[in-house]
């Protein structure tokens, strides 16, 4: 599917799975062949957008099409995709649980045997920058680091990336499903955080030998 076309039905999809409210939230991806990359526009409802209202980066970050102005995370999806050469989509969601931890400025841990999958390690929280600034940006890249697949941006909401776009959903569905459990569990008890070596041993289980 065109990359464009992509944007649009993750846009459709994004809202569907109540992954954000209203227009906050963004979606880019990668052509891995050129490296250019594909971002929402800014201020406009996902259900509402076409392919034709999306925006195009080269990959050294210059604007190469689109009628729309962009997300203002530009600089966020750009930089990560800079850092990141594993990562071909990105998906920046406002959700209820994770956001809680956000705003507490604490790491969700692996608490459960789908996190350690999808996620790896702690998920961990970036220090505060205002939305669409170059700082953001360059905390949201820390915070990631080498291997990271999702971090908690302080007090705003969740980055969830992927090889693909599947991917990320699948990311960004396990983040908020394991800070719900998270949250919950810690209302009525202590939850037990998953050994590293158990946690590495089935992170390496879902990236290599997890297939029919
Ligand atoms: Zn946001």
């Amino acid at each position: 599917m065109p990359f464009c076309e992509q944007l649009v039905q993750a846009g459709r999809e994004l809202l569907g799975s109540g992954l954000t409210v209203e227009t906050w939230g963004n979606i880019s991806c990668r052509d891995p062949v050129t490296g250019n990359v594909y971002l929402t526009p800014s201020a406009m409802a996902y259900d509402r957008c076409t392919a034709a209202d999306m925006v195009v980066f080269a990959a050294d970050g210059t604007q190469i099409d689109g009628r729309r102005r962009p997300s203002v995370e530009a600089a966020m999806h750009l930089s990560v995709y800079r850092a990141r050469g594993d990562v071909q989509a990105i998906l920046h969601t406002h959700r209820v649980y994770s956001t809680v931890f956000g705003c507490l400025g604490e790491k969700i841990p692996p608490i459960i045997d789908e996190a350690a999958q999808a996620l790896g390690g702690p998920v961990p929280v970036t220090a505060y920058a205002l939305p669409g600034s170059e700082q953001l940006a360059r905390n949201c890249v820390d915070a990631l680091g080498a291997l990271g697949m999702a971090c908690l941006l302080r007090s705003h909401g969740a980055v969830c990336c992927g090889v693909d776009m599947a991917g990320t959903f699948k990311t960004a569905r396990v983040l908020e499903m394991t800070a719900q459990i998270y949250y919950m569990a810690r209302t009525i008890g202590t939850p037990e955080v998953l050994p590293p070596d158990k946690v590495d041993w089935m992170r390496d289980f879902a990236l290599n030998r997890y297939r029919q």
